[in-house]
């Protein structure tokens, strides 16, 4: 049996781009940037004061002018139209040029202000104070995003302030979802005693949400082989299929055997986890790659976090991000000698895992709460409070 780790590698060697979309600012939330961001000018554009107050010459200070005629107030969006006398100042407002001739703000907590004078009642300690500098952050030209990266809240406003309204990003793959199970009916069907809501399409379906990726295309099959197979000739004109249910030892499990009906070549059908050990995992001729998950729903969300999303990062142009850890709240048993994946929450200060209740992958509860997706792996006897554990962020 492969493990979790050995079936990511396989995976993500299957992995290929889907193209590029151009998309505007406001589609960009999600989405994974494909081309280098260069500086179109230098920012600060100006040396910007920080600060409300008065700007002036440093040299001025030193020589132990206190007392500033003031000139002209500068305001955000202008420039000083006068110069600057000796033993002068601007008053100036946060977010405006300062004028060439000055060279270091006085906040106007720090000054007593008279009638079109300012009394300068704390000396600053350096030249520059109170003053962003043009081209500290970044200089006109610079390289500034290399490689590619999600578009997350400071990223978009990022883009904003270099004026990329329009983006290069990684197209989206079309993903059929599939799943099985003559007992699984619509979340909004009625429902019969020995039956049970669809709640994996959903999970699902929200999961590809955080990539802004809606399937393209969902079925549902009966537990037979006829309609399993006619829907797979569809769903397998997708880029990616997620299948759920119908991959372990039942005698209705029909999936492995259909989806190499339909020829799809089985990269692995097993990984060395609980819970989620029966994935079944396989890839056409035209590179259509196929993620079949156990139907439990821990199962289906373990599935898609190791698997389908390292893949799909992996598609984007994205590293596998690096594991983390944090010491466990509490002891934790060993149940199994594979690895085993856990739901916790990162919580307090200093953070700890905290163990969230779950009775087993079929809980519907789906680790309700947790905000990761905590390791106990395969080698290691019961772990104690305490002990670092690698986790996965959710
Ligand atoms: P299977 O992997 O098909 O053997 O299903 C394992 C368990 O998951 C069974 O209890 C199924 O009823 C349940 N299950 C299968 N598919 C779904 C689904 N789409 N939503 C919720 N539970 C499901
Ligand atoms: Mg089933």
């Amino acid at each position: 049996m492969i493990s979790y780790k050995e079936a990511q590698a396989v995976v993500r060697a299957k992995a290929h781009t889907f193209g590029t979309d151009i998309i505007s600012l406001d589609q960009a939330q999600g989405r994974v940037l494909s081309t280098v961001i260069r500086a179109d000018r230098d920012y600060p554009p100006f040396n910007r004061a920080s600060m409300d107050g008065y700007a002036m010459r440093w040299e001025d200070l030193q020589k132990g002018i206190l007392e500033f005629q003031v000139v002209e107030t500068v305001f955000a969006g202008a420039a000083a139209t006068r110069d600057l006398p000796p033993g002068a100042c601007y008053k100036i407002m946060t977010g405006a040029p300062v004028p060439a001739a000055a060279n270091v703000v006085i906040r106007r907590e720090d000054t007593e202000e008279r009638d079109r004078t300012a009394l300068v009642q704390r000396i600053p300690d350096r030249p520059f104070l109170n003053i962003a500098r043009q081209g500290e952050d970044l200089s006109q030209g610079g390289i500034v995003i290399d490689q590619p990266c999600i578009c997350e809240p400071s990223i978009v406003g990022l883009l904003a302030s270099l004026g990329q309204n329009e983006l290069a990003v990684a197209r989206l793959p079309r993903i059929a979802i599939v799943t099985t199970g003559n007992e699984v009916v619509p979340v909004e069907a009625p429902v019969g005693p020995a039956q049970i809501r669809n709640s994996n399409r959903w999970l699902l379906q929200s999961l590809l949400k955080k990539w802004q990726i809606d399937p393209w295309c969902y079925q549902h099959a009966p537990d037979d082989k006829a309609s399993l197979k006619a829907m797979l000739e569809k769903a397998l004109r997708a880029d990616v299929v997620v299948l759920c249910g119908g991959v372990s030892a039942g005698d209705a499990d029909y999936v492995p055997e259909m989806l190499e009906a339909s020829g799809v070549h089985c990269l692995f059908h097993k990984m060395a986890i609980k819970p989620g050990k029966p994935v079944w995992c396989g890839t056409t001729a035209e590179n259509t790659m196929v993620f079949a998950l156990p139907g439990n729903p821990f199962s289906c969300l373990v599935g898609f976090i190791l698997l389908i999303q390292p893949y799909l990062q992996a598609c984007f142009g994205l590293p596998l991000p690096s594991p983390l850890s944090l010491p466990l709240g509490s002891f934790k048993k060993k149940q199994t000698p594979l690895d085993e994946f856990f739901p916790v929450r990162i919580h307090g200060e200093p953070a700890h895992l905290q163990l969230v209740s779950l009775n087993g992958s079929g809980d519907i509860r789906l680790g309700m709460q947790a905000n990761a997706l905590a390791l106990h792996p395969a080698e290691r006897p019961d772990l104690a409070a305490e002990t670092p554990v690698m986790y996965f962020s959710l």
